[in-house]
């Protein structure tokens, strides 16, 4: 069995990582997640520490700490590394006071993520 780990979105300059604290030799690895442009969610999952452990690494939201495992009580989903639906929507309701979710006449057009 491999341990799970919780891993910290880190960006630094054009490369992602996730950053963990390893069980095994009780220091901080920093694990590429490719460059910024890459999807980092798709670098979780079953990892080679740099102490040459096998780790699953989990993303974990930095609000509430839910994960995969563990979601949101009906379920959440991930719109940025370490950071749920369900927060994500709090925090814009908190900079946007005026901002409310609205029935949004427009069609949904599928994939596409927004930039920035
Ligand atoms: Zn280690
Ligand atoms: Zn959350
Ligand atoms: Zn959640």
């Amino acid at each position: 069995m491999n341990q799970k780990i919780i891993a910290k979105y880190v960006r630094k300059g054009g490369t992602q990582y996730w950053v963990i604290e390893c069980p095994h030799c009780g220091r901080r690895h920093w694990l590429k997640a490719g460059d910024y442009t890459k999807d980092p969610m798709e670098s979780l999952g079953l990892r080679e520490t740099l102490c040459g452990e096998l780790v699953i690494l989990e993303s974990q939201c930095r609000v509430c700490g839910c994960t995969d495992a563990l979601p949101c009580p009906g379920g959440c989903h991930w719109v940025k590394p370490n950071l749920c639906g369900r927060c994500a929507d709090i925090i814009l309701n908190r900079r946007y006071p005026g901002h409310k979710k609205q029935q949004n006449p427009l069609p949904a057009t599928g994939g596409g993520g927004v930039a920035g």
